[in-house]
């Protein structure tokens, strides 16, 4: 298991991808764990991989109603004065489809000896096809769905749907932010160049007042928009909520293709980012580490799709949602399985979002160190006032 080692205040923090432990500075030496501390950590089962559900993405369609310029299925740049980027080939999930991904998620299942699922809603936007996420969220149920989530702009979420969907067992949105609302507005766009903002502020309320979905809010940040940020973290922290959101910080740069504003890994912005992690923590949201180990990801984490499935709308398998809809990444259909080893192995991608897969410099891993020891020190720092009844937020 891949593990990770940060240095916050007066201690060492040791993450993994699913815990992370607060050890004593003794504990590590010539930046490694001591073989002491490793077993006391090992008897405590820190280590333990527990049977995991099976990972299942599927994008409902590959149709999306806005017309982000940077959006990695997009396959070139929009014409000029258009907010229509060309995409992916355009393909949308029917009543036989989903019944079709349910066969094979059955027989996967089987194969590889799991006994529950958990889903994510993908696409494109996968309200394009509510009528898929529902029936996909409802026939997973008797295989054990464990967790489901879905990846939406969430322009199109009503309240009725928002209340269909958490019956059928939907726990979790994803929604993404560009920045305050005028950077926001520049960027996250519908395909007529509407702005999408307030629609969606507006859509978290609502579903909120109806449902206890639990919300992330994926920010991603970037030299252009990094300054507005402090606003939108207070405006998406005051939100009337059923629980704590979080809040993930995405370092533009680190994943986009199209974004003009690519972060430079600088004192300034990681000053920046911490007060930005602060600011989240005291107002209350969680705030999810930069950089987690992602050797463990249930799609591209074990080759072959031993862990998982990446399943797009016409039934084609990808090893990442990143890759999936493009041809020259495709490792195998739903109907068919997958590739034989010898020909998936140059298309088998990997999410790997750490610092060293992007070939970054080591300036780049010490903003991804100071700041995810930041979150796990203020996290802590939260909690414990909270034990001892001191955070105006401890109820
Ligand atoms: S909302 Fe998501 S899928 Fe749609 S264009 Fe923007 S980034 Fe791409």
């Amino acid at each position: 298991m891949e593990l990770r080692l940060v240095r916050g205040v007066d201690a060492w923090w040791a993450i993994t991808t699913r815990r992370y432990a607060r050890l004593p500075e003794n504990a590590v030496q010539n930046g490694r764990m001591t073989q002491e501390f490793h077993s006391r950590l090992d008897e405590m089962d820190f280590f333990a991989t527990k049977a995991r559900a099976f990972g299942l993405t599927v994008l409902t369609t590959t149709r999306c109603n806005l017309g982000c310029a940077y959006c990695f299925q997009n396959t070139g740049p929009a014409p000029e004065s258009t907010f229509r980027p060309p995409r992916i080939r355009a393909d949308s999930l029917d009543s036989q489809g989903v019944d079709d991904i349910l066969e094979f998620t059955r027989r996967r299942m089987r194969e590889l000896g799991r006994e529950s699922v958990v889903l994510t809603l993908f696409g494109g936007e996968p309200l394009l096809r509510p009528d898929a996420c529902l029936r996909l969220l409802r026939g997973l149920a008797p295989l054990g769905l464990r967790g489901a989530e879905m990846v939406s702009n969430l322009v199109l979420l009503t309240p009725s749907l928002a209340r269909k969907l958490e019956a059928a067992g939907l726990q979790t949105i994803q929604v993404s932010f560009d920045g305050a609302q005028d950077e926001h507005d520049t960027v996250r766009v519908e395909r007529s160049g509407r702005p999408t903002f307030d629609r969606i502020i507006a859509n978290i309320r609502a579903a909120a007042e109806v449902t206890g979905i639990r919300w992330r809010f994926r920010v991603n940040v970037s030299a252009t928009n990094i300054d507005t940020l402090p606003d939108l973290v207070d405006q998406l922290a005051a939100l009337p909520l059923p629980q704590r959101a979080t809040i993930r910080f995405g370092l533009v740069g680190d994943f986009s293709v199209g974004f003009t504003g690519a972060l430079r890994h600088t004192g300034g912005v990681t000053d920046r980012l911490l007060t930005l992690v602060d600011r989240a923590i005291d107002a209350g949201l969680d705030v999810m580490l930069l950089g987690t180990p992602l050797a463990d990801c249930p799609y591209c984490g074990e080759f072959g799709g031993s862990a998982g499935a990446v399943v797009n709308s016409d039934g084609t398998l990808y090893s990442c949602w990143e890759t999936a809809g493009r041809p020259e990444w495709q490792v195998g259909t739903i109907a068919d399985g997958y590739l034989s080893p010898e020909l998936m192995a140059d298309r088998w991608s990997r999410c790997d979002n750490t610092v060293e897969a992007h070939g970054e410099t080591s300036a780049a891993q010490e903003l991804y160190d100071l700041v995810d020891a930041r979150i796990l020190d203020r996290s802590r720092a939260r909690r414990l006032a909270a034990a001892d009844g001191l955070s105006p937020s401890a109820t």
